[in-house]
């Protein structure tokens, strides 16, 4: 067998693989949750960044179908109240709020609402984002935005709303979209520099200031055009750059959060949606918006949650 064909056998099995793992949550899918597994109510808050369309709206639309009332956020006011309308007319709990992750006073203002109606949240999910590549491109032109949003904003955000986590005996939960293209150790896609792998990696000595500098030296780079030749990862950049620090944050901020005591825990995990058909990539991809909400969402519901700072895909962990 020569070098092609071993290579067809390879992917072909792999496609194999997915399909059967696709069959098999889409089996699980349909089994509902048991009373007992239940842990959640209509009373149970869950708010979706960037909800207006694509995995968010999905990610609204199924946490919404299990009961639960969902704050669909978007920065788009006519966008968001759009999708919140389509989901109210299947009979859902869903309620609009605006909300755009790199802006400060619409932080403050979504938060001061939330505190003022609901008194607290149960569920964050952050699962903004942008990317301005599809393909095979790899321009970093708005590589400073694509960082600033991916990770400056979702841990904007983060900080802002943990203080109104609620305490309860499931946990609060936090779930952050991200991709396998920020992986650590990714075999075609990483971090030339072991050393500063290493420090990504270690999450005993991993700081704020080691993933916040990581992302300054990037974007230092862009600016004066040495990012190039900088050992920094070779598919689509600034965006597995700005997946890499939310993939670090997470495993930072499950660490913090694991020294709260009982009853006020708050779990804190990430995941890859897949490759999914929305205007992100295109509409190329493989799985259905639908598809790519599964994982998320399955996550946000853990029953018996005491998972933090993992990496999911396909309802599975993977390594970071
Ligand atoms: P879409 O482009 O369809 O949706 C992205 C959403 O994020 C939109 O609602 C967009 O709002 C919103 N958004 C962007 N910037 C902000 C901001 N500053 N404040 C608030 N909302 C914002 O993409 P997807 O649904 O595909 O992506 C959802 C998440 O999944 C992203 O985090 C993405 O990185 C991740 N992901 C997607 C993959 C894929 O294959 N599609 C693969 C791996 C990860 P607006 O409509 O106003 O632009």
């Amino acid at each position: 067998m020569d070098v092609t064909e071993k290579r067809m056998n390879k992917k072909e099995r792999a496609k194999e693989r997915r399909e059967k793992r696709h069959e098999e949550i889409s089996r699980l899918r349909t089994i509902p949750y048991s009373d007992h597994h239940r842990w959640w109510s209509g009373e149970t808050i869950a708010v979706v960044t960037g909800g207006n369309r694509g995995i968010g709206f999905e990610i609204t639309r199924q946490l919404a179908l299990h009961g639960l009332t969902v704050i669909l956020t978007s920065r788009d006011t006519i966008e968001g109240e759009l999708a919140t309308k389509t989901l109210l007319e299947e009979g859902l709990k869903v309620v609009f709020h605006q909300l755009d992750i790199v802006d400060h006073q619409s932080i403050d203002l979504f938060c001061a609402w939330v505190k003022e109606k609901y008194g607290g949240i149960d569920i964050l999910i952050n699962n903004a984002g942008i990317s301005y590549n599809t393909g095979s491109e790899n321009s970093v032109e708005c590589a400073e935005k694509v960082i600033n949003t991916n990770y400056f904003g979702t841990k904007n955000m983060i900080k802002a709303v943990i203080p109104l986590m609620r305490s309860s005996a499931g946990g609060a939960r936090v779930v952050m979209v991200s991709s396998r293209l920020g992986r650590l150790n990714g075999r075609r896609n990483r971090i030339a520099d072991v050393d500063l792998r290493q420090q990504l990696e270690h999450v005993e000595s991993l700081s704020e200031d080691i993933i916040d500098s990581t992302m300054n030296k990037f974007l230092e780079q862009v600016k004066d055009g040495s990012w190039v030749t900088g050992g920094w990862p070779q598919n689509n950049t600034d965006y597995s750059l700005s997946k890499l620090a939310v993939n670090a944050y997470t495993r930072l901020l499950a660490r913090t959060l694991s020294e709260w005591p009982e009853g006020q825990k708050i779990y804190v995990n990430c995941c890859c949606p897949g490759w999914v058909k929305t205007a992100m990539t295109g509409w190329a991809g493989l799985t259905s918006p639908e598809e790519g909400a599964d994982t998320p969402v399955w996550l946000a519901l853990l029953p018996g949650q005491s998972t933090s700072g993992k990496f999911f895909a396909e309802r599975r962990e993977i390594n970071f």
